[in-house]
């Protein structure tokens, strides 16, 4: 089955296409010709998901899913979560926006942080959720050069190095993102 995958991050492609398997040909975006950057401007993950993936299933006709993905530190009321891509506003990048988060636990002992991932897809017409959960918490600095986004600063649970350490492999046993992708990859090969 050809599926696109609406993102053209070519981090999350590679942790995807390894966990769909030989059954599905994994499109990027730049693969089926969408060059246009696709708004995410919800104010919840299950939002942005699903105005990604809605918009390229109406104008691409294609089965397609998106994913949105926000770290949600509970010493700050569930914060940067939906916001995690713009945390330090117009100078935001990686490094920015882990400083910021960094800055803001500083006086914290509480460093507890879960990254959640939310994909909707559209297949064969139908909308469908699912939805991906790690606990871990918040280094006190950076770590590993693998990855990307927040990876450096999260350690997950029962782990002692942060998911920048990690090779694909390791990360991919239990990230958010793979636990939502093989509920998709389950429903796909239950459904089709
Ligand atoms: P989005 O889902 O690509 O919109 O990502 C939202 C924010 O979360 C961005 O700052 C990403 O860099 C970050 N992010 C998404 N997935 C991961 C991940 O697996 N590890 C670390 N950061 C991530």
């Amino acid at each position: 089955m050809k599926l696109c995958f609406a993102t053209n991050n070519v981090n999350k492609i590679k942790e995807v296409a390894q966990l769909l398997g030989d059954d599905f040909q994994l499109l990027s975006l730049n693969d089926i010709g969408c060059n246009e950057e696709l708004r995410e401007d919800q104010s919840t993950l299950e939002g942005n998901a699903q105005q990604k993936a809605e918009y390229v299933y109406d104008h691409y006709n294609i089965n397609c899913f998106a994913d949105d993905t926000g770290i949600e530190v509970e010493a700050l009321n569930g914060e940067p979560g939906v916001f995690s891509a713009r945390y330090a506003g117009p100078q935001r990048s990686d490094e920015n926006n882990m400083a910021l988060l960094l800055e803001r636990l500083r006086s914290s002992s509480n460093r507890a942080a879960r990254f959640r991932t939310v994909i909707c897809a559209f297949i064969n017409n139908q909308k469908h959720f699912f939805e991906g959960i790690v606990e871990g918490e918040i280094a006190k600095e950076h770590n590993g050069d693998k990855g990307f986004g927040y990876d450096p600063i999260f350690i997950p649970s029962s782990y002692s190095q942060t998911f920048a350490q990690m090779s694909l492999e390791e990360k991919n046993k239990i990230s958010h993102r793979s636990i939502a992708v093989r509920k998709l990859v389950d429903f796909l090969q239950t459904n089709s």
